[in-house]
């Protein structure tokens, strides 16, 4: 139970995070805003990472591309000057001529008070940081450069985007993309359960629950009964 759950079962505030001690413990803090669990966020971040440079890797049949993670771009050797040259993308590489620039994002998915998507703000917010790299790359090198923004909730759901540029990505199809955006909405959820119990990112999914591949069964309550978006919401079928 979070803290700010608590608090409103009793009177007065006065069940702060267990961690950092901000006051409210709500579950947005316990999953995106808490200073002591930064390294978790990280650590999900990179499994959502992890997943894409492995799928990337598989869905290219030949001339596989040498993938960078956490690293400044460079072409021929050569790299930018200026700011832009000291951004480093979670994920870059050049295939067929063309650079992709990747950037993932794991917010807490929820309507601002003037209705915004905080998935949607979030997306914006990485493309604006990168649009100058993504100029600078294609008059130093003239290469078409794409920033693919990959944003999924803590609670595991993607943006219609997101989805589109899995695919983008991988080229995988209707059954296999399905699959692949179910287990990133997993690893999502899974990333988000082990930074609320403090867990080891490297458990075995066995050892912590309910949690199936397709992320639809995991055991709600240990959400304190929020609930993440059903699978309708991203299910490819359905569009
Ligand atoms: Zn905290």
């Amino acid at each position: 139970m979070t803290g700010e759950i608590k608090d409103k079962r009793e009177d007065e505030p006065k069940n702060p995070c267990k961690l950092c001690g901000y006051q409210n413990e709500s579950l947005m803090h316990i999953l995106n805003g808490c200073q002591s669990r930064k390294h978790k966020y990280t650590e999900r971040h990179n499994l959502i990472e992890g997943i894409l440079v492995e799928e990337i890797r598989k869905a290219q049949q030949q001339n596989k591309p040498i993938i960078f993670r956490n690293s400044t771009i460079r072409v021929n050797g050569e790299k930018l000057d200026g700011e832009e040259s000291r951004l480093k993308p979670d994920i870059w590489y050049i295939k067929d001529n063309k650079l992709f620039i990747i950037e993932i994002t794991i917010p807490y998915g929820q309507y601002t008070e003037d209705n915004q998507n905080t998935l949607e703000i979030r997306t914006e917010e990485k493309k604006a940081k990168y649009n100058n790299l993504v100029i600078r790359c294609q008059e130093k090198w003239a290469i078409e450069t794409h920033l693919i923004t990959i944003v999924a909730s803590s609670l595991g759901v993607l943006t219609k985007e997101s989805i589109q540029n899995v695919h983008l990505l991988t080229g995988y199809k209707w059954r296999r993309l399905n699959s692949l955006i179910n287990r990133i909405s997993m690893n999502a959820i899974r990333g988000s359960y082990l930074v609320y119990t403090n867990l080891e990112m490297n458990q075995p999914v066995e050892r912590y629950g309910n949690i199936n591949h397709r992320g639809e069964e995991h055991d709600h309550q240990r959400f304190n009964g929020e609930q993440h978006a059903s699978n309708d919401e991203y299910n490819i079928n359905e569009r």
